[in-house]
């Protein structure tokens, strides 16, 4: 008899997601099999649901990309990982590994790369399938709960604030304090920054103020831009937009100094207004970041190993999932909600 998992299931978008009884699927050669601890619920998880973004993932699919768990079987050949090994199941699930881009560890824009939870089945289930080559590495001083969050939303907002160039003593923004910004705040202090926090919730922005934002600034101001620029004596040299929404993104670009970086990560779905003349005339640079490299995530997961950084998190069942999504939609997710599956 075929053994079963419960899994999350999307089969059509914008719609609940199905609970369902699934087979465990086997390691094909190179794979490893991963029996799922803890899977954190990232808003990408939402975006993807919601069939939001121009690249649709197939349906049906199981969502979650922030998996920790344990390796429970070995595909043929499979060498990089051994059996009872905790390893978290990422983003980044997989890429070529020879293209210009993996040649330069920027494999996160391999355009062979797959995604977990999105071009291939992710963490919403209690087994996954996952590339031992790109599996994350999990410090054994941090439960698999704990963990969950550093593989997206942590390398995300590290990597991110890294892009901005920003160097010790001065200012980035984040802007957007839930689960990427929450560890962005910390990252940024970690890393010798000073921290303004942005966000429209002002229990976001006190919850910010408790993980060490020397400055807060709540969006909805008429005057936000101008609270930022005097706050940080003319503009942040940094900003990470982590806010998944358009007005954020125009805001954010009006609080970046002159010669500083604007690094966009929220993923709201359309185009922003750039204003030409202030972005060329103040020679700001405006870049992407998408996720991070395997060294990125190492270095993430670190900064969590030594107690720098740290994910506020709330346990909830995997039954609960799609209560989840109707309040990470509405704005009511503290910090980041983490699927149990050890007490569950
Ligand atoms: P979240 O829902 O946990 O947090 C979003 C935060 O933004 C909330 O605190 C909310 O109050 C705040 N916010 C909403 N509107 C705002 C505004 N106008 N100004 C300032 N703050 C505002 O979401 P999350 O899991 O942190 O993900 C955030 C975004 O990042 C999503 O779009 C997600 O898809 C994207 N993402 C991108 C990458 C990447 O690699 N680029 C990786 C992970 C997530
Ligand atoms: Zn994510
Ligand atoms: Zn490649």
């Amino acid at each position: 008899m075929t053994q079963k998992m419960h899994a999350a299931v999307v089969e059509a978008f914008g719609q609940p997601l199905v609970m369902k009884e699934l087979a465990i699927p086997s390691p094909g050669p190179g794979q490893i099999l991963v029996k799922t601890e803890a899977c954190g619920v990232c808003h990408t998880d939402l975006h993807a649901v919601d069939g939001d973004w121009p690249l649709k993932p197939t349906l049906p699919f199981i969502p979650g990309h922030e998996a920790i768990g344990i390796v429970v079987a070995l595909g043929a050949g499979v060498t990089a990982v051994k059996k009872g090994e905790r390893v978290g199941v990422p983003w980044l699930h997989s890429a070529c590994g020879h293209c210009e881009f993996c040649l330069a560890a920027r494999e996160p824009v391999c355009a062979d790369a797959e995604f977990g939870g999105y071009t291939q089945n992710g963490g919403f289930a209690e087994y996954i399938i996952a590339d031992p080559n790109y599996v994350a590495h999990i410090p054994t001083n941090l439960t698999p709960q704990e963990a969950a969050p550093l593989i997206c939303a942590g390398i995300t907002t590290y990597k991110g604030i890294k892009e901005t160039q920003a160097k010790p003593g001065e200012w980035i923004v984040i802007s957007g304090i839930g689960g990427l910004g929450h560890l962005g705040v910390q990252y940024a202090k970690a890393m010798g920054l000073q921290v303004c926090a942005v966000d429209i919730d002002d229990g976001k922005l006190a919850h910010a103020q408790q993980l060490g934002a020397d400055a807060i600034v709540n969006a909805k101001a008429a005057d936000a831009v101008e609270a930022v620029k005097k706050l940080t004596g003319g503009g942040a040299h940094g900003v990470l937009i982590t806010a998944p929404s358009l007005v954020a993104f125009k805001q954010a670009v009006g609080m970046t100094r002159k010669w500083g970086t604007c690094v966009l990560v929220g993923l709201p779905p359309g185009e922003f207004p750039t204003p030409l003349f202030d972005v060329v005339a103040n020679c700001i640079t405006i870049r992407g970041s998408f996720v991070g490299n395997r060294i990125d995530m190492a270095e993430a997961l670190a900064f969590a190993a030594k107690g720098q950084v740290k994910a506020d998190i709330e346990l909830q069942p995997l039954s609960a999932i799609n209560d989840v999504f109707e309040r990470l939609k509405k704005g009511e997710v503290p910090s980041r909600v983490v699927i149990d599956f050890t007490t569950h």
